[in-house]
């Protein structure tokens, strides 16, 4: 068996892995693609790593342009180790970035927001759809109500963390980028379009 990735570079980034699940399923994911690959590294995962494990694959935080969480699924699963290892970053002189669904107070039943922002620099969250019907069409949310429990997440976020950015991928049927952008102004927050098959 060969060993999980918990940590990979793209760019002058390093990435960490910290779950393969995920309560989407998004058609346009590599996972469920039948494909365990994003770039170069398999990411399919053995278990959900502790900060102790990533903590040693980090070297010199510094060194890095952003730490970003962001592997195969959704990072606010794992979200005691991404608070330790995010601390851990902020305290020796990294950049933290969080990619995350957007599910994350849905998920534990609170606002994890103020968690994130004492170790958190920038958050971005996938949007992905300008209404609920496109979203769901494509992301496939597994708990109820994810379509509006994310707006409500998006219109909080900046409350907590100065940088927060959403995306949706350019392309897809029925995505309407540009009402998307509209969401984000609406909601004081950058917007970002992705392009498939672009991890980052
Ligand atoms: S949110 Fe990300 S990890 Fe989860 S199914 Fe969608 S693309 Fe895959």
């Amino acid at each position: 068996m060969t060993a999980d990735t918990l940590v990979y570079d793209i760019g002058n980034s390093r990435y960490i892995n910290l779950t393969d699940r995920c309560t989407l399923r998004c058609q346009f994911c590599p996972k469920h693609n039948g494909s365990t690959q994003v770039h170069d590294y398999q990411l399919k995962l053995s278990k959900r790593p502790m900060a102790e494990v990533i903590i040693p694959l980090l070297e010199n935080p510094a060194q890095y342009k952003e730490v970003v969480f962001c592997g195969f699924g959704e990072p606010t699963l794992n979200l005691k180790t991404l608070l330790s290892v995010a601390h851990y970053v902020k305290a020796h002189g990294g950049n933290v970035r969080v990619n995350t669904d957007g599910l994350g107070n849905r998920l534990h039943k609170r606002n994890i927001l103020p968690e994130l922002a004492a170790c958190v620099d920038r958050l971005s969250i996938s949007l992905n759809a300008q209404n609920e019907d496109v979203y769901n069409t494509h992301c496939k949310p597994q708990l109820p109500n994810a379509y509006q429990e994310l707006l409500d997440f998006i219109k909080l976020a900046p409350h907590y963390i100065k940088h927060v950015t959403i995306t949706a991928i350019e392309g897809l049927p029925g995505v309407d980028t540009a009402a998307c952008e509209k969401i984000a102004k609406q909601a004081g927050v950058h917007f970002k379009k992705r392009f498939l098959d672009q991890v980052g």
